[in-house]
């Protein structure tokens, strides 16, 4: 018999089996709704599985994050985490059996794999009459949940906002780590796999874990959420809340910074709201259309001519190192280097320079940014990527090529961002850092000159794009 828990989620059965709690994208213990689900005090087992195909293109910083906050959690659950190496279809059936739960609670997943493996792993557990139980999500409102008056799915992003204002979400669930009975891994016959503890990163990380992510939003609400609207657009400040990482593994939900959010009415808070929407908005594309994690969302963006060959590829590592000769680009890409982090104002310069100055398919950048980035997310990075590229739902107008000078001037005025990441311009003073080409003396000894002329590239883009429409 299924119980209400007066929290709007279902609760567990009410007999003695325990149940297995896999924990995923949801690395935390407060604001748990799968803790309510499964009922208060009911004996659990608290699951992770290291799962290779998602490991392995990670990279090293998503990797060294994710086993910080799995040692984080581990301590919030008093040592009573259980970490498995596996194919998880193989391995939470295996341990589901072992403790005969009943059931297994996850947080939904919604990316094209995780969706194809909680289905193979459902099938293997109603093979054994066990139940998977999705509750939750890591959005503020699930995918394919935000509909329009005739029930159908957005692809521009402004009336999905509305309707995903008017749609609401729910409060924070009132959880903590002694919610459940958390059964001793010790004691369950399953061997465990230890957390890997040698990821070597050069960047420098944020602290993982819950409390980490508490401590960020708080400091972020008092400090710079009133000048967010425009603060959120200078890559020289530290204007923006840096939550993509702690929402990327659940250390916070998103849920709960909306809640912190709701009785505030200032212009930051609004845009800040903005901002969380746009979240939801790519996960629900990637729902919509999970080809478009790889593929051009809009397809008559397949003929458009992009480079290839050793003169790419040599342009592909100019740009990947930030040695183009572009003081905001060299900037953004060596700032992911030493973070592994990039300010969204310089992902979308960079992104452009790739796509449009350097002709080079979207897709390259794309894979070498979640490999990079330590808050690499496949819905929000492809589809920030296709936004800039113009291939994606509700993209940028495809004549819109950033200028990278006069971005850098705009949105770096003092040129600091530049001198605090390209260490040859760090004797260049003010907005002369982002024309170095221009100097009375040219550019400071090891500064790589320009390695493409702007204005002729601007121009070869939109030659490139007219085909594009031509050819629909
Ligand atoms: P804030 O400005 O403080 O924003 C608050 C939160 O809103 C962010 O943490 C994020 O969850 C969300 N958000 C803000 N802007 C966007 C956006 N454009 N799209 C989706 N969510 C947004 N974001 C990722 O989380 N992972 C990625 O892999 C990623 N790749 C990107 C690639 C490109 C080419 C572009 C243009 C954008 C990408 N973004 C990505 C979106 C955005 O750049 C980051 O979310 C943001 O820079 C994270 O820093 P912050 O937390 O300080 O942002």
């Amino acid at each position: 018999m299924a119980a209400s828990t007066g929290h709007g989620y279902v609760g567990a059965d009410m007999d003695d089996s325990p149940v297995l709690v896999w924990f995923r994208r949801d690395l935390r213990v407060t604001d748990q709704p799968t803790f309510l689900a499964a009922g208060q005090n009911t004996r659990a087992l608290a699951l992770f599985v290291l799962d290779q195909r998602l490991l392995a293109p990670a990279g090293a910083p998503r990797q060294w994050f994710l086993y910080g906050c799995l040692r984080d959690l581990d301590e919030s659950l008093d040592g009573r985490l259980l970490v498995v190496e596996g194919d998880p279809v193989e391995v939470v059936p295996r341990v589901a059996r072992e403790i005969g739960a009943d059931s297994v609670h996850i947080a939904a997943d919604f990316g094209p794999y995780g969706q194809a493996r909680d289905r193979a792993v459902e099938r293997v557990l109603t093979e054994q009459d066990r139940e998977l139980v999705r509750t939750g999500s890591p959005y503020a409102v699930a995918p394919g949940r935000v509909r329009s008056a005739d029930g159908g799915r957005y692809r521009v992003f402004t009336p999905f906002r509305r309707a995903w204002a008017e749609h609401g979400w729910r409060a924070p669930a009132d959880t903590d780590g002694g919610y459940l009975d958390w059964i001793d891994p010790g004691t369950v016959k399953v061997e465990a796999t230890p957390v890997p503890d040698d990821v070597t990163v050069t960047a420098e990380l944020p602290e993982p874990g819950e409390a980490a992510a508490r401590k960020r939003w708080e400091s972020f609400v008092h400090d710079h959420l009133l000048d967010y609207a425009d603060g959120r657009d200078r890559p020289d400040q530290p204007g923006t809340s840096r939550m993509s990482v702690y929402l990327k593994y659940g250390c916070v939900h998103v849920r709960t910074l909306l809640a912190d959010l709701a009785a505030k009415r200032s212009a930051g808070a609004q845009s800040f709201r903005s901002e969380l929407a746009w979240r939801d908005f790519y996960a629900d594309v990637l729902d919509q259309r999970p080809d478009s994690a790889r593929r051009n969302y809009d397809r008559s963006y397949d003929v458009l001519k992009t480079g290839s060959g050793p003169e790419a590829d040599r342009l592909f590592t100019a740009w990947k190192e930030g040695r183009t000769g572009f003081p905001v680009v060299d900037a953004g890409m060596r700032q992911l280097l030493a973070e592994g982090w990039m300010h969204n104002r310089v992902r979308m310069i960079t992104a452009s320079f790739l796509v449009k100055d350097l002709h080079l398919p979207w897709w390259w950048g794309a894979k070498h940014f979640m490999r990079s980035l330590v808050d690499g997310d496949l819905a929000s990075n492809q589809h920030g990527w296709q936004w800039v590229a113009g291939s994606g739902t509700d993209a940028a107008p495809f004549f819109r090529v950033f200028n990278p000078v006069l971005q850098g001037e705009r949105f770096d005025p003092n040129g600091d961002y530049v001198r605090t990441y390209v260490p040859e311009l760090a004797d260049v003073t003010g907005q002369a850092v982002h024309k170095p080409w221009a100097l009375p003396d040219g550019p400071p000894a090891g500064y790589p000159a320009p390695v493409v002329d702007h204005k002729r590239e601007r121009a070869e883009a939109l030659d490139r794009y007219e085909a594009v429409r031509e050819a629909r």
